[in-house]
């Protein structure tokens, strides 16, 4: 079956984009996936409880009801939403020919909005069904001004920027802002290092690793292990956020469209377009830096406009 649009993905970036397309009479038809990258429907959103910073929910909302909101409203416009994965693509050509689990069809013009997948770590105490999203996030700046964590003590992990950032961000709440490194220098450019090295409740602890997260329904303690003299102790915390990176989840795109060496997909500057003309992509899967619902909801609508453009152009 051959369509105007295609979209991959379902968070709050394709969704929007479907929004916007299904309103222009495009009849797109959106893949949601189906797990992919270890991740529901619905997109990373899924995996969290309050949202507190999406504008018009004052009250904030749970994730999973935001996005059931975002697909709904793809929906009420005529968007067609298949929970399937897209597999395969074939950029050569226009139109494009894709493979997703159970059916094959083209497009004319595809959005990508597959999202990025944050790193967790296997600790024990901090997996599904543990401790995770019980005072254990990968999402500093969206979970951080939480009440748990005001005036706790917390801790981050990873060395990058990521990590100096949102340790920093947490020292607006938590008393003592931990970061736990594994090395004994830092990944993060030298000027986010020295505003972190300089922060007073910003504490290092070098050559650490957290071998264990403990608490019985929140998030207490961690156990920490020194790794130049193999000591472990537990250090008291209300929040453990990872800042190991993410993974953006490009792997099914087989090389075709231009990524940079982390794997993020690169766009043209001020514009969601690739190095395939008809091709856009939109949210966490080419934003490295922001990675929050509204800017990803924000490279959506950009990249139906866009799409829309390039599809008079080229009829
Ligand atoms: P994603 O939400 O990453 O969704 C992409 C979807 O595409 C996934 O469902 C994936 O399974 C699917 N997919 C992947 N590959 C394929 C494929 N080949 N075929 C079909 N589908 C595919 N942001 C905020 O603004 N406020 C918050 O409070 C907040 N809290 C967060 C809490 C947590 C725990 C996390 C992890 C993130 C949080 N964020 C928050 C960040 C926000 O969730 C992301 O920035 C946003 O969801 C990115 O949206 P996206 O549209 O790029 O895609
Ligand atoms: P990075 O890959 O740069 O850093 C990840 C950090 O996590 C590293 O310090 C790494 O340690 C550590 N780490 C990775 N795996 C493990 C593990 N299994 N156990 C313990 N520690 C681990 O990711 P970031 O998300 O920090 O940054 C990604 C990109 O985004 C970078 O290019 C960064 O510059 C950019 N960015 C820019 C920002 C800004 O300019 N304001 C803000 C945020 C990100 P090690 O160092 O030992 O490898």
């Amino acid at each position: 079956m051959s369509h105007r649009v295609l979209i991959i993905g379902s968070g709050p970036a394709a969704h929007t984009a479907a929004i916007y397309a299904a309103r222009a009479e495009l009849s797109p038809v959106l893949f949601e996936g189906f797990m992919a990258g270890g991740i529901a429907a619905g997109g990373q959103l899924t995996t969290t409880t309050d949202v507190e910073n999406f504008p018009g929910f004052p009250e904030g909302i749970m994730g999973p009801e935001l996005t059931d909101r975002f697909r709904a409203q793809s929906e009420r416009f005529g968007t067609t939403i298949h929970t399937e994965t897209i597999n395969e693509i074939d950029f050569s050509s226009r139109p494009f020919c894709f493979k997703a689990d159970s059916q094959e069809g083209s497009a004319d013009s595809v959005i990508i909005a597959t999202g990025a997948t944050a790193k967790r770590l296997d600790i024990p105490g901090a997996n599904d069904g543990e401790l995770w999203q019980k005072g254990i996030s990968a999402c500093a700046v969206c979970d951080g001004a939480l009440p748990a964590f005001r005036d706790q003590p917390l801790a981050v992990i990873g060395g990058g920027d990521s990590a100096v950032e949102e340790a920093s961000f947490l020292t607006k709440y938590g008393s003592t802002v931990y970061i736990v490194h594994r090395r004994d220098e830092l990944r993060a450019s030298k000027i986010m290092q020295q505003r972190a090295l300089e922060n007073p409740k910003i504490e290092m602890l070098w050559s650490h690793t957290v071998t264990q997260a403990k608490g019985a329904d929140f998030l207490e303690a961690i156990r920490v292990k020194d790794l130049k003299t193999d000591q472990e102790r537990d250090i008291p915390v209300a929040g453990l956020f990872f800042a190991i990176g993410h993974t953006p989840n490009t792997a099914f795109l087989n090389g075709q469209i231009d990524t940079d060496d982390q794997g993020y997909i690169v766009t043209k500057p001020d514009s969601t377009q690739t190095n395939i003309p008809g091709v856009f992509a939109a949210g966490d899967v080419q934003d490295k830096k922001w990675r929050q619902a509204i800017t990803a909801a924000g490279t959506g609508c950009m990249a139906d406009l866009e799409a829309e453009h390039f599809l008079a152009d080229n009829q």
